[in-house]
């Protein structure tokens, strides 16, 4: 099996509930929030917590290289205040290290937001020294830039802003991304049919390169291509269709790295996942 998919499950009661909710869907990959994503504080993972994840993952079947952690929403490692930058880097570090705790080799996270105080390359230059920082003051996790769908004030809405910070990294062995297809539809780059879709992953492997991908989002978009709006829907159902889901379910440059749905029913999630590996030769073992 080459393909891992899964979805961004619920963590709720402790992270230790997390692969046994994953393994619930029928799920080979899980995203998952390590502390309440709303709050910027949480009290530290304890030694039985931890033991109780690994118990859990082993009996889901589920390997730490298919889980993408994701940080909390109220980070910007890009604020254009100092003070307020300086939390969100705190708050950062803080969730790389609750990964190394977990034995989890991959934080996903948004690149931040110029909040229109500073020009988008000084805000890309901030969120460069963030991650500098953050890589120097930590080990073992790899930093996995989210592209954008660009609502508001957010960055990395090109491939080339992901580019950019990858150029800005000092550890090149610890960067990567992480490819949301709503967010790319949103942005404006089309994937509804073969010829749309190799030429957005063709752009993208030759602006960022394939080398970095380190997981990706897939949902289908209520927004319309180029709306840079971050609408998700559910698979089939939205602005995308399942064409692209079918071309990225046969992409073997997209192998062996976690695939999320963060689609908007959970209900169906279960049938979502059986529906992308029908697609392959693969069959769900
Ligand atoms: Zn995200
Ligand atoms: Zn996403």
């Amino acid at each position: 099996m080459s393909k891992f998919v899964g979805a961004h499950v619920s963590a709720s009661g402790g992270v230790q509930n997390a692969p046994l909710n994953a393994k619930k869907i029928g799920a080979k990959a899980f995203a998952l929030f390590t502390k309440n994503q709303r709050q910027w504080k949480a009290k530290p993972l304890d030694s039985k917590a931890i033991d109780e994840f690994h118990k859990n993952l082993e009996i889901a079947g589920i390997d730490t290289k298919h889980i993408l952690p994701h940080d909390s929403y109220l980070i910007n490692l890009g604020h254009p205040d100092k003070e307020k930058r300086q939390k969100s880097l705190d708050a950062f570090i803080d969730e790389v290290n609750r990964c190394s705790l977990l034995g989890l080799d991959k934080l996903n996270f948004h690149p931040g937001s110029h909040l229109r105080a500073i020009s988008e390359e000084e805000c890309l230059d901030l969120i460069a020294e963030s991650i500098n920082k953050t890589l120097d003051e930590t080990k073992g996790v790899t930093l996995v830039i989210e592209n954008t769908a660009g609502q508001g004030s957010n960055l990395g809405y090109r491939f080339e802003h992901l580019a950019y910070l990858i150029d800005k990294c000092e550890d090149k062995s610890r960067i990567g991304v992480c490819l949301d297809t709503a967010h790319l539809f949103g942005s404006g780059y089309d994937l509804r049919d073969e010829s749309s879709y190799q030429k957005t992953m063709k752009e993208f492997d030759e602006i960022v390169g394939f080398r970095y991908l380190r997981g990706m989002h897939i949902n289908d978009s209520k927004a319309k291509l180029g709306s840079r709006k971050d609408r998700h829907h559910s698979l089939g159902k939205g602005e995308i269709g399942l064409k692209a889901f079918e071309l990225i379910m046969n992409d073997d440059r997209i192998d062996d790295i976690p695939l999320i749905l963060e689609t908007i029913d959970e209900t169906i999630w279960e049938e979502e996942i059986k529906l992308l590996y029908s697609f392959t030769k693969e069959s769900i073992c």
